[in-house]
């Protein structure tokens, strides 16, 4: 931790079952105000449980939570309107356009209605979608659908911004239009970046420092970097680290184009509790 920045996250000893199972297991973890964070693990590993805690869309059962400075017990709401949540389930109305479906982001994240109509452009121009805002959603590319996704979670210019796997299902260039975008972004904006991936290169090219998890735990924490010279294996890749601390090769779901693709490829909504 920096002396006298506040953390962008800052977690100590969190626990989160479900029932009987525990899928968080007494998890302690910061990340700085700025960074770009990755949080690797295989399927299952409790990446998405965490991230639905930071986005306190579950509760913190056990240990403590503290976002930008706000406890996840006491200020929910407080929270709730400084981060940028996208989840893995689609969060797109596909009757709508892109703008209005960025307007009801708006609305639920409380931004004002005086810069309100500014902001909705703002995010779609950042992401580059003024052109199309103005059609249904359903009409999406993959690509779009990912991009519109972000400019709803970026239109109350969050302070966090949570990525569940943001570019399952996309091909390489959309992955690379969206980083670009979003890196954009973060230039502009100054955010704390935390997303999850099962792409090792884009976690390596991206992330000042990654966590892995494996059955909840937290295995490894450091910069790419760091965790390849760990293994004492010259030319060592994040995908041997991946190997070395979950004990199993990388399952990818990378399938589908277009809005019915991004649907297809991601996984069932689950319902947390
Ligand atoms: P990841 O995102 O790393 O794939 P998850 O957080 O989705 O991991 O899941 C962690 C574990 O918790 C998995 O074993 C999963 O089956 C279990 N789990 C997730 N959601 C629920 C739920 N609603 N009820 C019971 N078990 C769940």
């Amino acid at each position: 931790m920096i002396p006298g920045r506040t953390p962008a996250i800052d977690c100590h000893e969190l626990t989160y079952r479900y029932g009987d199972f525990t899928a968080v297991d007494n998890l302690t973890l910061s990340v700085e105000s700025g960074e770009t964070f990755g949080l690797l693990g295989p399927n299952g590993a409790g990446k998405s449980t965490f991230i639905k805690t930071l986005a306190t869309l579950t509760p913190v059962q056990q240990g403590t939570l503290s976002i930008l400075g706000f406890d996840a017990r006491r200020s929910p709401t407080d929270i709730r309107y400084n981060i940028g949540y996208v989840p893995q389930q689609l969060s797109i109305e596909p009757a709508l356009t892109g703008r209005q479906n960025v307007a009801w982001f708006a609305r639920l994240y409380g931004v004002p209605r005086r810069v309100r109509d500014d902001r909705i452009t703002i995010a779609l121009d950042a992401m580059n979608l003024l052109d199309v805002a103005d059609r249904p959603a359903g009409g999406y590319s993959g690509g779009m659908v990912r991009r519109l996704e972000l400019a709803q979670a970026l239109v109350n210019r969050p302070a966090l911004l949570l990525l569940d796997e943001p570019t399952v299902g996309l091909d390489p260039i959309a992955r690379e239009s969206l980083w670009t975008q979003l890196r954009g972004m973060q230039a502009n904006f100054g955010m704390t970046v935390l997303l999850t991936t099962h792409y090792m290169e884009e976690a390596d090219a991206l992330c000042d420092r990654v966590a892995l998890l494996h059955h909840g735990r937290l295995q490894a924490v450091g910069t790419p970097a760091e965790l390849k010279a760990g293994l004492g294996t010259p030319q060592a890749t994040l995908e041997d680290v991946f190997r070395h601390y979950a004990g199993r090769d990388l399952s990818t779901e990378d399938t589908g184009e277009g809005f019915r693709g991004v649907r297809a490829s991601r996984r069932v909504a689950r319902r947390a509790g």
